[in-house]
């Protein structure tokens, strides 16, 4: 039987760093795609094409380096690959995640992965999900399941995880859908089969202001009107439980020129669309034009938005969108 090749693209964070030059500089990303796979033994079961695209703590990952590792996949997968795992910081691993979930064209799964402890500590868990980010990749029941992050041997559809931790080890969930699958004994195990996906999206390129404000006790409505007036092109509102805001913040989503996403920012459960009847609850932003996230976190809701912008998509078709993407009945 022919082996898998898989595709691994280094991009930094915790899983590749190392002491800085003195004791108290803490850890810095220093460790190249060749030094995080070595550290796995020369016996895996799959063969793997090594590239180091950046050594970016992830708060610092930007767009045209999720492009420019996306061409790199994508060059990977039509040479063959059987697969592209993407190595990269935990703390924006879930919006790399679905920014790969939105734009990968093919039925070749993209396997993000990182690591809470840092090499230089005790039992650090990088080789462990290395590993499991490699078993999925390559493995052919992965196929047509977009974008997934191995993690904890567990395997995550992009669509519903989230760092739901800052430290522990099992610091991704995918509250309240639960993981699609997990690793044991070097073979992948999914749970269900994989579900048809929506089309693609182009992955244009993202500019401009496109902030996540979130409504919290208060709130006036300020914030969102300085960021209208400096030229937002779209805002995504982490609103409080169902999708609610304050009736200051109505007045300002009243005039606003741009598309106002609704997101909840409860951590889990949908935003509702015709409950409730006060000024700022969701079906009066409904009416007031505002779109409604779904199921979609506020930060998943702000990277479709701003792929979305970047397309130059009409309003119509961004309602579309996030029904497509965050209803569940779809
Ligand atoms: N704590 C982070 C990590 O897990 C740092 C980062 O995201 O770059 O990698």
């Amino acid at each position: 039987m022919t082996r898998a090749r898989v595709a691994v693209a280094a991009l930094g964070g915790t899983i590749s760093m190392a002491p800085g030059r003195s004791p108290d500089d803490g850890v810095v990303p220093r460790l190249s795609a060749e030094d995080l796979l070595g550290g796995l033994g020369a016996d895996l079961p799959m063969d793997v094409t090594a590239g180091t695209l950046a050594g970016l703590s992830s708060a610092s990952m930007s767009y045209a380096k999720l492009a420019q590792t996306r061409q790199w996949g994508i060059e990977q997968i039509e040479a063959g690959a059987a697969g592209l795992v993407v190595v990269q910081g935990t703390d924006t691993l879930e919006e790399t995640a679905y920014f790969f979930e939105l734009t990968w064209p093919f039925d070749e799964p993209v396997v993000v992965t990182g690591a809470m402890r840092n090499p230089s500590l005790p039992s650090p868990d990088g080789p462990a999900n290395l590993l499991t980010a490699l078993t999925v990749a390559a493995d052919p029941r992965s196929r047509g399941r977009g974008a997934l992050v191995a993690f904890d041997d567990d395997v995550h559809a992009a669509r519903w995880v989230r760092k739901a931790h800052s430290s522990h080890l099992e610091a991704f969930s995918s509250v309240p859908a639960g993981p699609l699958g997990m690793v044991a004994e070097g073979a992948v195990h999914y749970f269900h089969p994989s579900a048809p996906r929506p089309p693609a999206l182009p992955a244009g390129e993202v500019d401009g202001l496109v902030p996540l404000l979130e409504s919290g006790l208060a709130d006036s409505g300020e914030l969102l009107s300085l960021v209208l007036a400096a030229g937002a092109r779209g805002v995504v509102l982490a609103g409080a439980g169902v999708g609610h805001v304050s009736s200051g913040t109505a007045d300002v989503v009243q005039a606003a020129q741009v598309p106002i996403v609704v997101a909840t920012r409860t951590g889990a459960g949908p935003t509702f669309r015709g409950t409730y009847g006060f000024h700022g609850s969701e079906s009066s932003l409904i009416r007031m034009g505002a779109t409604m996230a779904g199921w979609l976190c506020p930060r998943k809701s702000r990277v479709l938005l701003q792929l979305l912008l970047a397309a130059g998509t009409s309003r119509a078709e961004i309602e579309h969108q996030f029904r497509l993407r965050g209803d569940l009945d779809r």
